[in-house]
């Protein structure tokens, strides 16, 4: 068995998206990045590539790279996870947290659980997604960032 660890921040500004696990969320503000700025996806990569060993989403995604410009994260998601089965493993779970002052995420966990269990072609009850608040702390609770953390576990096939 084999574990690894996530993490990703992005910024908030206005004139973008808001995507988490490749859901657009109804909210005013959404994140700057070169892809679609889906943290939440982007922890997830880390976790599953970490846990295989194979680095890290900017080696294999690099955002100095066009053809990731405006990119559906969801789509490093699935390369990722047939990466690591060429590599010879399967993922157990993915646990995650997003951390977001506002807007309420509770009302999209459990799309989000479908999306991400769809793009790894796993059981949505092998992926948990958490939401939380930064209590109105540092920049995540000012409203200006959005934090997510992610853990994923691999067996071998
Ligand atoms: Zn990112």
């Amino acid at each position: 068995m084999r574990v690894g660890i996530g993490y990703d921040v992005h910024r908030l500004v206005s004139d973008r998206k808001l995507i988490l696990a490749g859901v657009e969320i109804s909210f005013h503000l959404g994140l700057l990045g070169h892809s679609d700025a889906d943290v939440l996806t982007h922890a997830i990569v880390d976790a599953i590539l970490g846990a295989a060993a194979l680095g890290d989403i900017g080696t294999h995604f690099p955002d100095t790279d066009d053809r990731y410009k405006g990119m559906n994260s969801l789509i490093f998601l699935r390369d990722v996870a047939a990466k690591v089965r060429q590599c010879g493993y399967q993922i157990e779970n993915i646990d995650s947290t997003v951390i977001a002052q506002r807007p309420k995420l509770v009302p999209y966990i459990s799309e989000m659980r479908a999306r991400l269990a769809k793009t790894l072609d796993i059981d949505v009850a092998q992926v948990n997604v958490k939401a939380t608040t930064a209590e109105e702390l540092g920049v995540v609770g000012e409203g200006k960032a959005i934090v997510a953390h992610a853990i994923a576990c691999l067996s071998r096939l």
